[in-house]
């Protein structure tokens, strides 16, 4: 990859038995490429803004943990190979994406990526993301008899083109109960029931992207499930860049207690 810019992902390696999968956190794209594009991806994005710092408590507990770097403008990871449709029928975003989340061309004039750009990018990013992601799973499978993977994202609040209204704060995706155990999914939905300072669903609208659904197979000793969790949990979302470790603080203290969940 000759490119300028950052690695595809960064990787860190931990003992534990949970992996978390961050990919829609980063911002960068190709100099060359972020010309064509109508908005600067490096000031506007579409990115899980602060995903990584949120969990970044992660790494002290074991988990092995996997964040993108490019923008999911340049090619989306949660989404599969063959860019078929998540949620057929609705509103949904694509491997390549061609708007934004708020319905802006990202190509003006129409110079979309071609399909050879498309499977550039897909060796570029998308295969030794999942590569990586895969080989993770495995170690910490064969290390523990089994795995939790984690696919952590986050949102804008409200996006009509995408759903209706406010989203509550922590979507919880389990691809309809079908990507993790019955046990691990009511444990923690018995965590989210007995706190009330965020709103939260299950399956709702968003059920688990390409990663819950791809990964998931508890049948064999691998648990995912996705977290969605609205901006305005945890940060100003009118200022994307600007973190707050106070706003963030009580999301933060819930995740925490997910995630000994999620660590067996
Ligand atoms: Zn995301």
């Amino acid at each position: 990859m000759a490119e300028d810019g950052p690695p595809p992902f960064d990787v860190t390696e931990g003992r534990g038995a949970l992996v978390v999968s961050i990919p829609h956190t980063g911002n960068f794209m190709p100099r060359a490429l972020n010309d064509r594009l109508a908005v600067d991806a490096s000031v506007e994005s579409d990115a899980d803004h602060h995903v990584d710092r949120l969990y970044d408590f992660l790494v002290s507990t074991g988990a092995s943990v996997i964040k993108a770097n490019w923008s999911r403008w340049y090619i989306d990871l949660n989404r599969p190979a063959d860019d078929s449709p998540l949620y057929p029928g609705q509103s949904t975003t694509g491997l390549c994406p061609l708007q934004t989340f708020a319905g802006k061309a990202l190509y003006p004039g129409g110079d979309v990526p071609s399909p050879l750009e498309v499977s550039d990018r897909i060796a570029a990013c998308w295969r030794p993301y999942h590569d990586r992601l895969q080989a993770l799973i495995r170690r910490a499978r064969a290390r523990h008899g089994r795995v939790t993977l984690l696919d952590a994202h986050s949102i804008v609040s409200i996006c009509p083109r995408l759903f209706e209204g406010r989203l509550p704060d922590i979507n919880l995706g389990t691809n309809g109960g079908r990507s993790c155990s019955a046990e691990l999914r009511e444990r923690i939905i018995v965590l989210l029931k007995a706190q009330n300072r965020f709103s939260w669903v299950a399956d709702d609208r968003f059920k688990g992207g390409y990663i819950t659904r791809h990964y998931g197979r508890p049948q064999d000793g691998i648990d995912v499930v996705q977290i969605e969790l609205a901006q305005c949990a945890y940060m100003d979302e009118s200022v994307p860049d600007k973190w707050s470790d106070a706003r963030a603080a009580d999301l933060r203290a819930l995740l925490r207690q997910v995630s000994v969940i999620l660590s067996g």
